[in-house]
C-alpha cells in the first residue's frame, strides 16, 4: 500500500535544495533554482518514496500516481502554453531519473515523451514552417522512438543503431544531421516495425501511456545490473530509490542558434578556477555526455554566442556561490534563449577535491572546517598515485613510443594491457592482470570493466563524456577523445596511422597529459602537493587523535614523517628477517637442533637488527618506535614444501650422502615438524617468544643496544617494546620479567638510562576481556584489529575475501568488509570494553590501533569517538587518518551545537 497522507509529487516550485532524500539531487537543486529565479523549464519530481513503495508493491503504485501526474502536468503546461498530446501545440517532456546521491549515467532517462504521428506535425509547425521544421522534428520523433524502444521496452540499441546506419549510407552521408526529413520519416517507421516485431505489440501513440511506462522504466532501472554495481563500488546504499523528473523538453537541435552543453564551474580534473565545458550546437543534450559527437571547447561560445555566454558565465557563477560548492551545469540554448536544465556538485578527482576546498577558504566562500569536511579522507591515496617517471616518458617520446595524445580526462597513470572489452577486463584482473579498457566511447553497461581497469581509454568524446566522468568519480586514469585512434571491437584491434595493437600489448596511459604510449613506463610516488599540505595543516590543528605510521625501514620511517605521522605506531621486526642476505642465517635459526646452535645463528642475527633500530632511530628522532617483536609462524621463513621436495630427489639421485643431502633432508624435516592446520592460530607470536626466549632476548638486546648508540648521538629515542599476540597475563608477566631484565643490563653495560615503554598488542579476544589483568603488565596497548577481526569474527584474514566474504558483500549480510573498514559493533565494542577494563588498572594507559583500519576514514573516526590516543597506518594512509581525525571532531562538534539547539528549542516551547 501506498503510505497515507504522502505527497507523492512536489512542482518545481513547492521543493528546494534541503529535499534531495525524496526528490533526489537533480529534483531539489531544479527546484531551488526555480526558487533564485533562473531560466528553468517548468516540470515536477515524483518522490523517491515512490520509487521504493514501487519496487517493493509493483504495478499498483503506479496506477494510483497516475492521477497526481496528470494533475501535475495542467501546470507545465500552463507554464509552456502547450499541451501534452495536443496536435497543433504539444508539449513534450523528459523523464529523468534522479537518486539522492549522484550515479551519473547509472539509471535511465527518455527524452521527447509525448510524440506520435499526429504531434509530430504540431512541433514541426512550431518550430519552423518548412522543410527544416521537418527535419527538426522527424529528427526529434526518431530520437524518442529510438530512446523509448531501447528504455522502455528493452529492445537491444543496436537494432536502431544499424537502421540509421543504414540510412546514412544509403544516404551517402556522415552525419544524423544531414539525414533529411523524408529519410528521418522512414527511419521513425523501420524503428516502429522493430518494435512491432520484437515485442509483438505495437509503437504506444498515446502520450499518456508513453509517460506511465517511461515513469516505470525509470524507477526500474534503480535496478539495473550497472546501477547496482556503481553503488556497490561507491558504496551507496541500495534502499534509497530514484526520483523521477518529469520536465518540459526544450531543444538543443533547432537550427544552429540552438545549442547544448556541459559545464563545470571549476576544472573538474585539476580544481583550476575557469569555466570549463563543453557544447555542441544544433544538438541534445545526451550527444555530449554519449561522447557520439566530440563536441567544442566551451570556450569557443564566448566567440559564437557572446551575450548567451556571458548570461551564463554570471548563472554559473551565481549557482556556485549559493551552492558553495563546484557545479556541474547541464544547459539548453533553444533558438537563443538558455535555459538551465540541472545543476549538482560536480564530480571530481580528488586533486580538484582539495584544490578548490582551500581556493573556497582563501576565496571566503567557506571556513577551514567546512573545507576539511568537503574532501573524502578514504580516497586521499589517489593523490599519492604512481606518476610516470618523467625522464623515462621523455624517453619514450623520444623513442617514438607516443601512439596518440586524446583529453587528459581524469589523472593519474597507468600501464596494463590492451582490452577491448568490459568482461575481458573483468576476467583478466580477476587472475592478477592488469589491464587498459580501450572502447570507442563508454557507456553505463561498460562500467564493471572500468571498475576492473587501471585505466580507459576512449576515441571518441570529451573531458563530459561518460568515460570521463565515471573514471573522474572512481579516482582513474582515462584519456578521453583520441580521435586518431581506431577501435575494431569486433577485430580486438586498435590502430593508430600504421601501428596495430592488437588485445594483449602493452601500453602505457597518462591520464594528466592525455598520451598513450606503448609498452611499459615506470612509476614514481609523488610527495603531497602543496594545498594537500595547506588542508592537513588545518587537519592536524583541529584534531585530537594522534597518527603515527606502520614502517620497517629507515627509508619507511622518512616517508611516514614526510606524510606527516609523528612516530612509529608498529614496526614489524619480522620484514627485517626477510631481506634476501638475512634468510640463510633466520633458517639456521630456524633449523638449529639446541639452543646452542640456535643462539649461534642468533648472534649473527643481533649486528643486523642493531643496524635497523639504529636507522629507524635516526630517522625518527624524537618520535616513539614502537617495535613489535617476532609474529609470525616460522614456517613463513621457510622455503615452499614441494620445491625442497623436488630439491632432495634430485640431490638423492646426484649424491645421497652429501651435505647438500643431507640439509635438504634437514629442511623438509622441519617444514614438517611446522606445519600446522591452523597456522595463523598456531605457533606464533608471544608463543615463539616463551618457547624460544633467545629470539626475543636477541631483538630486545639489539633494540636496546641501538637505542644507546644513537643516544650517543645525542639524538632522542623512545622506544616501546610491544609483545604480540598476548592472550593470557601469564604470557605478557613472563615476558615482561624475562626481557627487562636484558633490557636493564644494556643499559648499565652501556651506562645510558633511556626512557621506554613495555606493552602489548590486543588481538586476541581473551585480552580484550580480560584488560584489567593484562594491563598490569602494558604501559601501553596497541589493538592490533586485523587479528582482533579474524578471531573475533571468525573469518581467516588469508581466506575470506576469496570465498564467501564477497558473497556476504554482494547479498547484503555485512554492509562492509570488515578487514577494511573496523567492525564498530563487534570489534569496537571489545576495543571499548578492554579501554575501560584497562583504566580501571592502569588509568594512564596509552591506547593505539595499528591494524589495516589506522588508514581507513570511517575506523579512523571510531577511534576518535572511543579515545584512543592514536591511530597507527602504512605512510601513504597517513593523510587519511589526519584527515578523517579532524573530520571527526568537526562532526562531533556539528553534533553537540544540534543537541543544543535542539535543547534550547525545548526550552524557548515552554
Ligand atoms: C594486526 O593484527 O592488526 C596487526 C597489526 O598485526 P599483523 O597484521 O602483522 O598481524
Ligand atoms: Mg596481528
Amino acid at each position: 500500500m501506498m503510505r497515507t497522507n504522502q505527497k507523492l509529487l512536489y512542482l518545481f516550485n513547492e521543493g528546494n535544495a534541503y529535499m534531495t532524500d525524496l526528490l533526489g539531487g537533480k529534483g531539489a537543486n531544479l527546484a531551488e533554482m526555480v526558487r533564485a529565479g533562473l531560466p528553468v523549464p517548468p516540470g515536477f519530481t515524483i518522490t523517491t518514496d515512490v520509487c521504493c513503495d514501487f519496487l517493493a508493491n509493483g504495478e499498483q503504485q503506479l496506477v494510483e500516481l497516475m492521477p497526481s501526474v496528470r494533475e501535475a502536468l495542467k501546470s507545465v503546461e500552463t507554464a509552456m502554453r502547450r499541451k501534452f498530446g495536443h496536435p497543433k501545440k504539444p508539449l513534450l517532456v523528459s523523464v529523468r531519473s534522479g537518486a539522492p546521491i549522484s550515479m551519473p549515467g547509472m539509471m535511465e532517462t527518455v527524452l521527447n515523451l509525448g510524440l506520435n504521428d499526429e504531434t509530430v506535425q504540431g512541433l514541426a509547425s512550431q518550430a519552423h514552417p518548412s522543410e527544416e521544421g521537418q527535419r527538426f522534428a522527424y529528427d526529434t520523433y526518431r530520437r524518442f522512438v529510438q530512446m523509448f524502444g531501447s528504455v522502455v521496452l528493452g529492445i537491444h540499441k543496436d537494432y536502431f543503431e544499424d537502421i540509421l546506419s543504414h540510412k546514412k549510407y544509403l544516404m551517402g552521408v556522415q552525419e544524423d544531421a544531414q539525414l533529411s526529413a523524408d529519410a528521418l520519416r522512414a527511419i521513425v517507421a523501420a524503428f516502429k516495425e522493430i518494435i512491432q516485431d520484437k515485442t509483438g505489440q505495437p509503437f504506444p501513440e498515446d502520450p499518456m501511456t508513453q509517460l506511465k511506462m517511461a515513469i516505470e522504466a525509470v524507477f526500474q532501472s534503480w535496478n539495473l545490473p550497472r546501477a547496482v554495481a556503481y553503488r556497490d563500488y561507491m558504496k551507496i546504499d541500495h534502499d534509497l530509490g530514484t526520483a523521477v523528473t518529469v520536465q518540459a523538453m526544450v531543444f538543443g537541435n533547432m537550427g544552429d542558434d540552438s545549442a547544448t552543453g556541459v559545464a563545470f564551474t571549476r576544472n573538474p580534473a585539476t580544481g583550476g578556477k575557469e569555466l570549463y565545458g563543453e557544447y555542441l550546437t544544433n544538438a541534445q543534450g545526451e550527444d555530449v555526455v554519449a561522447g557520439i559527437r566530440t563536441p567544442k571547447p566551451l570556450s569557443r561560445m564566448a566567440q559564437e554566442m557572446p551575450a548567451l555566454y556571458q548570461q551564463f558565465s554570471e548563472i554559473v557563477y551565481r549557482l556556485e556561490h549559493h551552492y558553495m560548492d563546484v557545479q556541474d551545469v547541464e544547459f539548453t540554448i533553444e533558438r537563443g534563449k538558455l535555459f538551465v536544465l540541472q545543476t549538482r556538485e560536480a564530480k571530481r578527482t580528488i586533486q580538484a577535491a582539495v584544490k578548490t576546498a582551500v581556493d573556497f577558504v582563501h576565496e571566503g566562500i567557506l571556513t577551514h572546517e567546512d573545507a576539511l569536511l568537503r574532501v573524502d579522507a578514504n580516497q586521499l591515496p589517489h593523490l599519492l598515485l604512481p606518476t610516470f617517471e618523467l625522464a623515462a616518458q621523455r624517453q619514450a617520446r623520444k623513442q617514438g613510443r607516443l601512439l596518440v595524445t586524446g583529453l587528459n580526462a581524469s589523472p593519474g597513470a597507468a600501464t596494463g594491457e590492451l582490452v577491448f572489452e568490459p568482461e575481458d577486463a573483468v576476467k583478466l584482473a580477476a587472475t592478477g592482470r592488469k589491464v587498459i579498457l580501450a572502447r570507442p566511447e563508454t557507456c553505463p553497461d561498460d562500467v564493471h570493466g572500468m571498475i576492473a581497469a587501471q585505466g580507459i581509454l576512449t576515441a571518441r568524446g570529451g573531458n563530459t563524456s561518460h568515460a570521463a566522468v565515471v573514471a573522474r568519480g572512481m579516482g582513474k586514469p582515462c584519456v578521453t577523445g583520441c580521435e586518431s585512434c581506431r577501435i575494431d571491437l569486433s577485430a580486438g584491434t586498435l590502430t593508430v596511422g600504421e601501428k596495430t595493437l592488437k588485445q594483449g600489448a602493452v601500453v602505457s596511459l597518462d591520464g594528466s597529459t592525455g598520451e598513450i604510449f606503448e609498452g611499459n613506463i615506470p612509476t614514481v610516488q609523488p610527495d603531497l602537493g602543496s594545498e594537500l599540505e595547506i588542508l592537513l595543516t588545518w587537519a592536524d590543528e583541529t584534531r585530537r587523535l594522534g597518527v603515527r605510521a606502520n614502517a620497517d625501514t629507515p627509508a619507511d620511517a622518512r616517508k611516514a614523517l614526510l606524510m606527516g605521522a609523528k612516530g612509529i605506531g608498529l614496526c614489524r621486526t619480522e620484514h627485517m628477517f626477510m631481506a634476501p642476505e638475512r634468510l640463510p642465517v633466520v633458517r639456521e635459526m630456524i633449523l638449529a637442533e639446541n639452543e646452542e646452535a640456535r643462539q649461534a645463528a642468533l648472534d649473527k642475527l643481533l649486528p643486523m637488527q642493531r643496524e635497523d633500530f639504529k636507522g629507524i632511530f635516526r630517522a625518527m628522532a624524537g618520535h616513539p618506535v614502537t617495535i613489535r617483536l617476532l609474529d609470525p609462524p616460522l614456517h613463513e621463513f621457510l622455503p615452499n614444501r614441494d620445491e625442497i621436495s623436488e630439491a632432495l630427489r634430485a640431490s638423492i639421485k646426484a649424491d645421497p650422502y652429501g651435505d647438500k643431502t643431507k640439509t635438504l633432508r634437514r629442511m623438509l624435516k622441519k617444514i614438517d615438524e611446522l606445519r600446522e592446520m591452523n597456522p595463523m592460530m598456531g605457533f606464533r607470536g608471544c608463543r615463539l617468544g616463551l618457547v624460544y626466549p633467545e629470539i626475543y632476548d636477541m631483538q630486545v638486546r639489539a633494540i636496546f643496544e641501538a637505542a644507546c648508540s644513537v643516544i650517543a648521538e645525542r639524538c632522542s629515542v623512545l622506544p616501546e617494546i610491544m609483545v604480540p599476540l598476548v592472550g593470557h597475563v601469564q604470557e605478557l608477566k613472563r615476558l615482561r620479567e624475562q626481557l627487562e631484565t636484558v633490557a636493564q643490563e644494556v643499559m648499565f653495560s652501556r651506562e645510558t638510562w633511556l626512557p621506554y615503554l613495555f606493552g602489548t598488542m590486543i588481538e586476541v579476544p581473551r585480552a580484550a576481556l580480560t584488560a584489567d589483568e593484562i594491563a598490569q603488565f602494558a604501559e601501553f596497548f596497541s589493538f592490533g584489529t586485523n587479528d582482533l577481526t579474524q578471531l573475533t569474527l571468525g573469518y581467516s584474514r588469508d581466506d575470506a575475501e576469496g570465498r564467501f566474504l564477497t558473497k556476504y558483500l554482494e547479498q547484503g549480510i555485512l554492509k562492509d568488509n570488515p578487514f577494511e573498514v573496523l567492525d564498530v559493533t563487534g570489534v569496537g565494542h571489545l576495543m571499548e570494553l578492554s579501554r575501560d577494563k584497562a583504566r580501571l588498572t592502569r588509568p594512564q594507559i596509552k591506547l593505539g590501533l595499528c591494524g589495516e583500519h589506522g588508514g581507513e576514514a570511517k575506523s579512523v573516526q571510531f577511534c576518535h569517538q572511543i579515545g584512543l590516543d592514536y591511530v597507527s597506518c602504512s605512510p601513504y594512509r597517513v593523510p587519511v587518518a589526519r584527515l578523517a581525525a579532524a573530520q571527526a571532531v568537526i562532526q562531533e562538534k556539528k553534533q553537540a551545537d544540534m543537541v543544543l539547539s535542539s535543547e534550547n528549542a525545548i526550552l524557548h516551547s515552554f
